[in-house]
């Protein structure tokens, strides 16, 4: 039993990426996309196949719901479409930006965070501007519109707008990055991967009373999430 803590506890402390293992169960986490923008179901289908990739290796396993409406047709005629996504599920809305001039400077997307409760459930992602930055960098628009869905989805489990200094969680993406599909650039820490399965547990249990401050899983991850930069692709 030493040995097996003492394991645990390096891995704890350890900073890196979670290994990829069949085995580990995997914590649902329902997402309803919204597509007010009116991305293609092929596009979309290998957006999400893209972010599904990266929360899997992150022990998470999103059930998607596609809520957009093509020529006044709900695309996913489910129950939790028009119920929307439920207490503990998340919503990314797929919207065209209000402003595109120098777009090179402008977030692909965003995160609404309640920063003192450490909480979020919709953010949007600005799929014009992903269709210009994927296009300028040479890059896979719908690989690109995943890694934004799955980063800003990041930023609402983890609790926080700021950036890690690596992974996906990164607040910099660079078109010769974006042109790559190395895995560590874009996945999770094993650190974030933590934090977010105990976020997804803790809300769908509904543990905790409201105003008491708890410990959390991601304490130590929001710490290390010190990159104050707003995010942006170059
Ligand atoms: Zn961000």
């Amino acid at each position: 039993m030493m040995a097996i803590a003492l394991m645990a506890m390096l891995l704890a402390g350890t900073p890196g990426w979670p290994p990829l293992n069949e085995s580990t169960a995997r914590v649902p986490l329902t997402v309803l996309i919204d597509d007010g923008f009116g991305v293609g179901a092929d596009d979309l289908g290998a957006a999400r196949a893209e972010a599904d990739a990266i929360f899997r290796a992150a022990g998470i396993a999103p059930v998607w719901l596609h809520c957009g409406l093509v020529k006044g047709k709900r695309q996913d005629p489910s129950d939790r479409c028009t119920s929307g996504a439920g207490s503990d599920g998340i919503i990314v809305r797929l919207r065209r930006s209000s402003r595109l001039g120098e777009s090179y400077r402008l977030a692909l997307g965003e995160a609404q965070i309640d920063i003192q409760a450490h909480k979020g459930l919709v953010a949007t992602v600005f799929a014009d501007r992903v269709a210009i930055t994927s296009d300028r960098a040479g890059a896979n628009a719908s690989g690109v519109l995943g890694r934004v869905i799955a980063h800003e989805i990041g930023h609402l489990l983890i609790g926080t707008n700021q950036h890690s200094l690596h992974g996906l969680m990164r607040a910099v993406w660079t078109d010769f990055e974006l042109r790559r599909s190395i895995g560590l650039e874009w996945q999770f820490s094993a650190s974030e991967a933590r934090c977010m399965r105990a976020e997804i547990a803790r809300q769908s249990e509904r543990a905790g009373e409201p105003g008491v401050e708890q410990w959390s899983e991601c304490d130590a991850t929001r710490r290390l999430s010190s990159s104050p930069k707003s995010w942006q692709p170059r």
